[in-house]
């Protein structure tokens, strides 16, 4: 059996459980593919999970194919408000921004909250104070900045509900796991409205068995209970899939839909979802690099 230090490694990225059948995702297949190579990579080398984790999103993010950073679409009152979270398993650590204007990376921002704060969640105006009292890069020109992502037509970035998210999932060489989701939210969100991304707790979760990072409706997921409830039921001993699936059971009943990745402390790695696709790839010390988006 697997000890908790070992040479094994597991990764797992989505891009949204917003994909829409019939159109093509083949451009972000193709980057999705190299980012979890490029990261699987740095896993081999014996980077931490909270680093690939953290990096993969960023890119994620800054890649503009995904409704989320570059990607993300404005709110009812005409500007992108942003959504991000990381967890680290071993300590339970945390950290998050909330409804975010103006800065290029709200990931790398939620890890600075983590790491240079005692708090978990910054939000609006604080977020943007912490952010540039830490010099995090900003969005000099947004009318030049953002970009209508893969998948998704101009006129549906102001009028329709679609959404979109990234998130990255990661078991490290010394059994480490970590999570880290960001959002550019709903499509057509008033102002102020925060999803389940930057929740610790339904959008991202991580500790000693499990790192889980949610995409969807994020109404849904909060009320479905979302990544933590899929962490209680997998540590009370429900096989992976099951607890993935109780959840987005949940979720569909409640009106909603949504996809969740996971992996697991023993390097199982799941990628479910009960939306029309999700974009994802996956890869492991003992499974193929794996990438898709509908079934
Ligand atoms: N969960 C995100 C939100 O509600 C959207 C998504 O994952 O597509 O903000």
């Amino acid at each position: 059996m697997m000890g908790k230090t070992s040479n094994h490694y597991a990764l797992a990225l989505h891009g949204g459980a917003g994909a829409i059948a019939g159109r093509n995702y083949d451009a972000v297949e193709e980057h999705l593919r190299n980012l979890t190579q490029e990261c699987a990579a740095l896993l081999a080398d014996g980077r931490s999970a909270l680093d690939v984790v953290e990096i993969a999103v960023a890119e994620l993010e800054s890649s503009g194919m995904y409704v989320a950073g570059r990607g993300s679409a404005p709110n009812t009152a005409g500007y992108v408000e942003l959504d991000a979270s990381i967890m680290h398993g071993p300590t339970r650590d945390a950290g998050a921004v909330a409804a975010l204007a103006g800065f290029i990376s709200p990931v790398r921002i939620a890890r600075g909250v983590m790491e240079k704060t005692p708090h978990v969640l910054l939000a609006g105006a604080g977020a943007r104070a912490f952010a540039q009292s830490h010099a995090y890069t900003e969005v000099s020109d947004p009318g030049d900045y953002y970009i209508v992502p893969v998948g998704v037509t101009r006129d549906e970035l102001t009028n329709s509900s679609a959404h979109g998210t990234v998130g990255a999932v990661a078991r490290d060489q010394s059994g480490a796991l970590a999570a880290a989701t960001s959002t550019g939210g709903t499509f057509g969100k008033l102002e102020g409205r925060v999803g389940d991304t930057p929740l610790i707790g339904p959008g991202t979760w991580a500790d000693d068995n499990i790192a889980i990072s949610c995409t969807g409706t994020g109404e849904h997921i909060i009320r479905s209970g979302g990544a933590v409830s899929i962490a209680c039921a997998f540590k009370s001993g429900v096989a992976l899939e099951m607890a993935i699936t109780d959840m987005l059971y949940e979720v569909k009943r409640l009106g909603g839909n949504a996809g969740v990745i996971a992996v697991s402390q023993k390097n199982a790695i799941a990628t479910l979802y009960n939306s029309e696709g999700m974009k994802r790839a996956s890869v492991s010390t003992e499974q193929a690099l794996n990438v898709a988006t509908f079934k």
